[in-house]
């Protein structure tokens, strides 16, 4: 099987080269035109022909090809449907705010999490991304528009702790200064609560923001919403998160989805500002998006401020989380699901 070439260090590719006889300069050369984003072989014109033919037996550059697009008439935001190599599509969504360009990138087609409010994670998972596959979502969102990207939220398709070696790669590769050089300050990595994971990515010490989907104040309401809080249950999940904001002095983000007569009550307000007491941490409230196909409901205006004012009054900060493109808003997956179903009829 031929092997991406993109996903390597550019100390492997030298590596590489050299094992197949070709001089050192010659895989710094390669790695160069990686990391400007080229993803064929033919454009490398400074190698010779022998080795691009080599190159190509051996290797691919898994890119991105532009399948569909959505322009918001009311801002900057920018969805896109992306296909990949094989012919599966993932979404991501480029957003303007005042301090740049930030991107939303999809670390896996489709999600096998199951969360029961998400859009993604109702066809399952159809496989993990490569590094490359992750870092050419930028690259062509970047030459479309003819911007740069100057931070990245791990927040589309997929949970990206269940990807874990392609991710942290992925993450190397985002600060390497040939390439887009993105520093982990502009980069946040949303998990619906791996536990071990955590642990191992505070082991990392990175300077990214985590943020983690809580949704819920108990077990009861987070395990109907979210299957893997039977595995890694709530008091588990806080723990890790006390624990790596300690170690890596980052602020915890956790992600709260507003959803009617099911997480918002005045009583689960006081009991998520009770759990989270003392934690070095903030709480990014989001109206739930409805998904076709699922029946829960948004919770009003009047709802989320309520929510919000107790957790505020009980000492914690409290973003509501700002509703950009909102003509062309869907919860990351619902794009791609109305793409499949319009090409079959029966959704599959
Ligand atoms: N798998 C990761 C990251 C991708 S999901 C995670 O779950 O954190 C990105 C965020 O969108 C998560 O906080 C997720 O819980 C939230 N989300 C998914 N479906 C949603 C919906 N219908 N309404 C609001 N938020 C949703
Ligand atoms: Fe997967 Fe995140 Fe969706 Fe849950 S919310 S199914 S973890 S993508």
């Amino acid at each position: 099987m031929q092997e991406d070439l993109r996903s390597l260090t550019t100390e492997q590719i030298i590596a590489r080269i050299t094992e197949q006889g070709y001089p050192a300069f010659r895989g710094k050369q390669i790695a160069d035109w990686l990391n400007k984003g080229c993803t064929s072989f033919d454009e490398m014109t400074n190698l010779p022909l022998a080795l691009r033919e080599d190159l190509k037996m051996y290797y691919t550059i898994p890119g991105v090809t532009v399948l569909q697009k959505w322009q918001s008439q009311l801002d900057e935001t920018t969805k896109y449907l992306f296909e990949l190599s094989d012919g599966e599509t993932v979404e991501s969504v480029l957003m303007s705010y005042h301090h740049g360009w930030s991107q939303c990138l999809s670390t896996q087609v489709g999600c096998r999490m199951g969360c029961s409010f998400c859009a993604t994670g109702m066809g399952g998972l159809s496989r993990n991304l490569t590094a490359s596959e992750m870092m050419a979502q930028i690259e062509m969102a970047q030459r479309d528009r003819g911007i740069r990207v100057s931070s990245v939220v791990l927040m589309g398709m997929g949970e990206p702790l269940d990807n874990y070696d392609n991710v942290l790669r992925f993450l190397h590769m985002l600060s390497e200064p040939d390439g887009v050089h993105i520093g982990m300050r502009h980069v946040s990595l949303s998990t619906c609560g791996l536990v071990d994971r955590i642990y191992q990515l505070m082991e990392e010490k990175l300077q990214l923001t985590l943020s983690v989907s809580l949704h819920a104040p108990n077990d009861a309401i987070r395990s109907r919403l979210m299957p893997i809080n039977r595995r890694y249950p709530i008091n588990d999940l806080l723990t890790a998160c006390r624990k790596y904001a300690e170690v890596t002095g980052r602020r915890i983000s956790f992600e709260y989805a507003m959803i009617h007569g099911v997480n918002d009550s005045d009583a689960c307000a006081e009991e998520l500002a009770s759990r989270l007491k003392g934690m070095l941490c903030h709480v990014n409230l989001i109206p739930a998006n409805e998904v076709k196909g699922k029946d829960h409901r948004r919770s009003t205006a009047q709802r989320l401020k309520q929510f919000s004012h107790i957790l505020e009054q009980r000492g914690l900060t409290v973003t509501v989380r700002r509703t950009l493109g909102a003509d062309i808003n869907a919860s990351c997956g619902q794009l791609r699901r109305k793409h499949r179903e319009e090409e079959s009829p029966c959704g599959r």
